[in-house]
Order: structure tokens, then sequence, then C-alpha cells
């Protein structure tokens, strides 16, 4: 049988080798393997349980803007925040800052958000003012700059308090500014793209509700409350539930750009 050109012993040793080279190979897959369901895991969890902290606006005695019709902020911005959630909540992990009626001091609130190593945080608000026609959505964003909305408008959106000045050493968002004028710019759109939401301002500026947060931020506030439509339209669960599928998509936009 010298036909195949190998002795008995040559085949042996051949044999033997092949056998070293399976081993060698069955172990490199096995390392390889765990280390890549390692690495899988590690994916899905990241993809899989994003973080998105809602902030209802302001809680318990700070009732916030008041609509004609005597519809109070801190109840509408909690009954969307909830809308917006049950939207959010199939693809994301979602906490709310507070979620009843009741007080939050905004170090609090930034404290939630950082504690939790959020992805986005997103403060719902209404806006307010002295003329019943006016009814801007608007985007807010950190960004410091000359711009600081008139006083009355900041209490608005930050109430002001002796606890809450303490979060002026920290400006922790300004490390974050680009990005949440990305997520900003991203939310704008989806709610522009809305029919019965005519005007959206993206408005970067100096709040102090969103300095201390270590995460892209931003506020979005549902239009005029004051405005007797708006506030109709506040109370509307269809219109509503509408606003929060766009503002989904927003999310899901800027988190896969
Ligand atoms: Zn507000």
């Amino acid at each position: 049988m010298q036909a195949f050109g190998m002795t008995k012993i040559e085949r042996r040793n051949k044999k033997s080798g092949i056998l070293t080279v399976l081993l060698l190979l069955l172990i490199t897959l096995f390392v390889g393997s765990v280390i890549l369901s390692h690495a899988e895991d590690k994916d899905s969890k990241s993809a899989g349980t994003r973080t998105i902290v809602i902030d209802p606006g302001h809680g318990g005695h700070d009732t916030g803007v008041q609509g004609p019709d005597g519809s109070i902020e801190k109840e509408l911005s909690l009954n969307f925040a909830q809308i917006l959630a049950k939207e959010l909540k199939p693809d994301y992990e979602v906490v709310f800052t507070r979620n009843g009626d009741y007080q939050v001091a905004l170090t609090r609130r930034a404290s939630v958000a950082n504690h939790h190593g959020a992805d986005m945080f997103i403060s719902i608000h209404t806006g307010g003012g002295y003329q019943y026609q006016m009814n801007t959505w608007s985007v807010f964003y950190y960004q410091k700059t000359d711009l600081r909305l008139g006083e009355n408008r900041l209490k608005a959106v930050a109430p002001d308090n002796n606890e809450d000045s303490r979060l002026n050493w920290n400006h922790v968002q300004l490390r974050h500014q680009k990005q949440s004028r990305a997520l900003a710019g991203c939310m704008k759109n989806q709610l522009a793209g809305n029919p019965e939401i005519r005007e959206v301002a993206l408005t970067g500026a100096v709040l102090r509700v969103l300095e201390g947060l270590d995460m892209p931020a931003i506020i979005i506030e549902t239009g005029y409350l004051t405005n007797p439509k708006t506030e109709k339209r506040l109370k509307d669960i269809a219109f509503l539930t509408d606003v929060a599928k766009s503002i989904k998509m927003g999310v899901d936009i800027y988190l896969t750009r």
C-alpha cells in the first residue's frame, strides 16, 4: 500500500496531528462563542433597554400655568407624561421624576435621571402668555448664550426656590449641548409634522431644570395653556396620543441616527 506514499507510522502521526488540530479548533470555537455570547449580551442590553426619563413639570403647591377654563399645568403635564410613557414602554425603559401630585425639586429631578444613567431626559411643560391667541409649541435645549427667556417665561419653565439654586455650580449639561440640540431638532421636526400643531420653535437657553443633567435633555412645551383652544386639545386623549407617537418617533430617530 505504498501507493499512498505513507507508512503506517507516518499515517499514525498524521492522524494524531489531525486530532490535535481538531481539538485546538474546538477550544477556539468554544472560547470564541463564550466571548461572543457575552458581547451579544452586552449589545442586546444596551440596545434593548435604553432608559428615557420623563419629567412632568411642576407638582404639589407648584401648579404652573393655569388655563382660562381652570386646567392647571401640573395635572396636564402628568397626564401627558403617562400617555407618552405608554407609547415609549414597548421599546424603552421609562422612569418618571414624579408620578403623582407632589413637589419635586429641580435637583431631585436631575439626580433621579443621573442616578438611572438615563439615555435621555424629556421634560413636559405647557406655555403661558398674556394673549389668548399665542399658541407656539417649543422644544428647548440648554445653551449657554446671551439669549435668556424673559423672567416670567423662565419661571413658568423652571420655578425658583432656594434649594434649586444649588444646581448653579453644576453645568454638566454643557457637555451634552450638541447632542441635546440634535435631539431637540429631531423632536421639532416630528412635532411640526402634526397638522394640528402649526408652529414649533427650537430654542436654546439657559434653563436651570436642564443644567445638572448628564445626558441629552430637552423640554417640550405643548403650546400655550392660556389659549382656550389649546386648553381643550390638551385634554383630548386622541390628540395627545397622536403627539406622543410623534415624540416616540423623534426619540427613535435620534437614537438610531
Ligand atoms: Zn411649566
